[in-house]
């Protein structure tokens, strides 16, 4: 196993990493007399998982955060993509007037216009924000396989537009025409925007906080909140046999974003442990109502993809889901929760906990293994 390595390291060589952020000091800059130890250069120096001046972002071994390569692992063993899955019965289903009600067409639209446009926010957010200030190798390793699913999710809404002829204009602006969904993206942008400054620094308790808020936009709120109303109802769509192609497309996508949510959760429990200094009461405070406002901004958004109870669906069940799981969210960073609301879903864990089992709408098998995690 990877984490039989030693986690010493090789004092070989004494330069400044290539790959550091723009905004990287030199070598020593950032060093105090405690970082320095007599045998000198970046490999004696503390190490952290961000700030780390010290650490060659190219030496991925020993890893420093066996955490980060296992959730590498994960995500290479869930791999998929698009066009896998067949569209022929949701388009037919799509195309045959009478087939699915408004209020079915309206939810499809909705989740399909919000979901298209924050898969896009969220690269960019790894690309340009985190990706710059973790230059841990390891951490680095799963934020590029982590984009890549990015990737792969943005396709899924480009091979849904194109297979249901849906007009490109119409689902790629509901993030500006569509209020609930427009304040779902601002609500996220806005916490996040300090950190995309070129100039910015992870530097000091007050930057240190404003990265962590970053990472809870996006991994929290975005990926953890923000994405499972719309999971809820694309997959009571397919618990009901419609559209089952997009269903399960979004199965994969919520398989994905489980793991994405858990990296985020531990790259900021990572920041906290080794900067404790940052996690006062008020910061915590100021998280917590930032996830209780996002949960606000989520409800009001179930309330409009569903004006009236379908699929045995109903806004107030799905508002109650959201509250479950943003408490699940304020455990795994170790905040306290909020609303004590029990899981009106259950099936929704239990579609998380499908493992090497056939799916139970029987259209595939969902857990199929790659590469090193097949059992030959
Ligand atoms: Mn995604
Ligand atoms: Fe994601």
């Amino acid at each position: 196993m990877d984490q039989n390595y030693s986690t010493t390291h090789d004092p070989s060589t004494n330069t400044e990493p290539l790959g550091m952020a723009p905004t990287s000091s030199p070598l020593s800059q950032n060093m105090t007399n405690d970082d320095k130890t007599t045998t000198g250069g970046f490999q004696a120096q503390k190490k952290g998982i961000i700030n780390a001046s010290g650490t060659d972002p190219n030496k991925i071994l020993p890893f420093q955060y066996p955490w980060a390569r296992e959730y590498y692992k994960q995500g290479v063993a869930n791999n998929w993509t698009a066009e896998e899955v067949s569209m022929q019965r949701d388009i037919e289903l799509w195309k045959t007037p009478g087939a699915l009600s408004d209020d079915e067409r309206r939810m499809i639209l909705w989740n399909l216009g919000f979901f298209s446009t924050a898969e896009s926010l969220t690269a960019n957010n790894i690309v340009l924000a985190v990706y710059n200030h973790v230059t841990n190798p390891e951490c680095r390793q799963y934020l590029l396989r982590q984009a890549y699913e990015e990737a792969i999710h943005t396709d899924t809404f480009i091979y849904c537009c194109d297979s249901l002829s849906l007009d490109p204009d119409e689902i790629y602006n509901m993030y500006l025409t569509v209020p609930t969904v427009k304040a779902k993206d601002e609500y996220v942008v806005k916490f996040t925007q300090s950190v995309m400054d070129s100039n910015f620094s992870t530097t000091g308790t007050a930057n240190i906080q404003k990265f962590i808020f970053d990472v809870v936009g996006f991994y929290i709120i975005m990926e953890g909140i923000f994405f499972y109303a719309g999971f809820a109802m694309m997959l009571s769509l397919l618990r009901n046999n419609k559209m089952i192609g997009i269903g399960e497309q979004f199965q994969y996508i919520m398989r994905d974003e489980s793991i994405h949510v858990n990296f985020g959760a531990e790259l900021i429990n990572t920041i906290v442990a080794e900067n404790p200094e940052v996690w006062t009461p008020e910061f915590k405070a100021q998280i917590t109502e930032a996830i209780k406002g996002a949960v606000d901004l989520e409800i009001k958004y179930a309330e409009d993809c569903l004006p009236r109870g379908i699929l045995g669906l109903r806004a107030d069940t799905v508002s109650d889901y959201v509250r479950h799981i943003a408490d699940r969210r304020l455990e795994r960073i170790n905040l306290d929760t909020v609303y004590g609301v029990e899981n009106p879903f259950p099936w929704m864990s239990e579609i998380m906990d499908l493992s090497k089992e056939k799916n139970f709408f029987e259209s595939r098998v969902t857990e199929y293994q790659t590469g090193g995690n097949l059992d030959w």
